[in-house]
């Protein structure tokens, strides 16, 4: 357990792809930390906070052991390490899924063309899981980088791998067959943490909440002729109802509001058939509702 109380102690990857968004999202959350080049640690200037960089993979033992309180890293490697954590929050960034894949020309028709073959992967736990609850018997070689050149060079029939893309697999000549794991990077807890650290770690998260928040919304201002306004109103959510000022031209308003990404376009659609001229669109920074 922590001699220091006071301050809370993250994890967070060394290099690699989760690196720049994990120190990204302290920024956007009001966090200074200076970042050298090979430190292991830095601390907060203005937050009681602590990072260590680490690799990922090490993480999840390091938050059982309490070495570090918290961590950022990938679902996959959290259901790989399978350490006692708590997950706290979905960060949306570091999106991937873990999937099996074959060789092009290959006839694969359902999960039991792995019967008795020899799969390649760098995740042989959640392999393992997948195969038993399919009740298929394969082997599972595995190997901790390249793993999508194993059936070029006849190592093995299939591989299971991270895919976002898929170009990877693609130049490799291989067919993505099965999604075993959706994965995103997620900030993970401590099981034990003391109630002065839970403290830190909620006001870490309320800061969290609010930048995703804000990066799934944005501001939109537009001009309405007032004859059209209730129907613009109605397409309009807004945080609580769309603010509606009048225009210095007479029979306008000016109405602003929040709307969420997913359902953007579909509503500035229904806006300019409804009327709606001159539509700004901004993004937001920190939302707290
Ligand atoms: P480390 O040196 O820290 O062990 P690594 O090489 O194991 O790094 P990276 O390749 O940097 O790991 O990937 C870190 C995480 O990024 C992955 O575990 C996964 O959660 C996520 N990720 C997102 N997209 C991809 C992708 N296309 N391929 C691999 N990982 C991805
Ligand atoms: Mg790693």
């Amino acid at each position: 357990q922590s001699a220091n109380n006071g301050i809370l102690k993250i994890a967070i990857q060394k290099s690699g792809r989760l690196h720049d968004d994990s120190m990204k999202l302290l920024k956007e959350c009001g966090i200074d930390v200076s970042n050298g080049v090979n430190k292991l640690k830095s601390e907060a200037s203005n937050f009681p906070l602590e990072v260590f960089f680490l690799r990922d993979d090490d993480i999840p033992q390091y938050v059982e052991d309490a070495v570090a309180d918290i961590g950022i890293v990938g679902e996959n490697v959290v259901y790989e390490k399978k350490k006692k954590v708590d997950v706290v929050e979905k960060l949306g960034f570091g999106k991937c899924r873990l999937s099996i894949a074959v060789q092009k020309g290959d006839v694969y028709n359902d999960v039991s063309f792995l019967e008795g073959k020899r799969i390649a992967t760098s995740y042989p736990v959640i392999v393992k899981d997948f195969l038993n609850e399919k009740g298929i018997n394969a082997e599972i070689h595995e190997i901790s980088g390249s793993v999508e050149i194993a059936p070029g060079i006849g190592l093995a029939q299939a591989i299971c791998d991270l895919v976002s893309s898929g170009s990877t697999l693609f130049m490799n000549g291989l067919t993505e067959v099965e999604t075993i794991l959706q994965s995103q990077a997620i900030l993970i807890k401590n099981t034990q943490l003391s109630a002065e650290q839970q403290a830190i770690l909620n006001k870490l998260l309320f800061r969290i909440q609010a930048v995703k928040k804000a990066k799934n919304n944005k501001y939109v201002l537009l001009n309405a002729p007032n004859d059209q306004l209730e129907q613009i109103i109605s397409l309009l959510p807004g945080m609580k109802s769309p603010t509606v000022l009048p225009l210095a031209e007479k029979g306008w308003s000016s109405v602003h509001s929040v709307i969420s990404e997913s359902t953007f376009w579909d509503i500035i659609e229904k806006l300019k058939a409804a009327g709606a001229q001159g539509i700004l669109v901004v993004p937001i920074e920190k939302m707290i509702v």
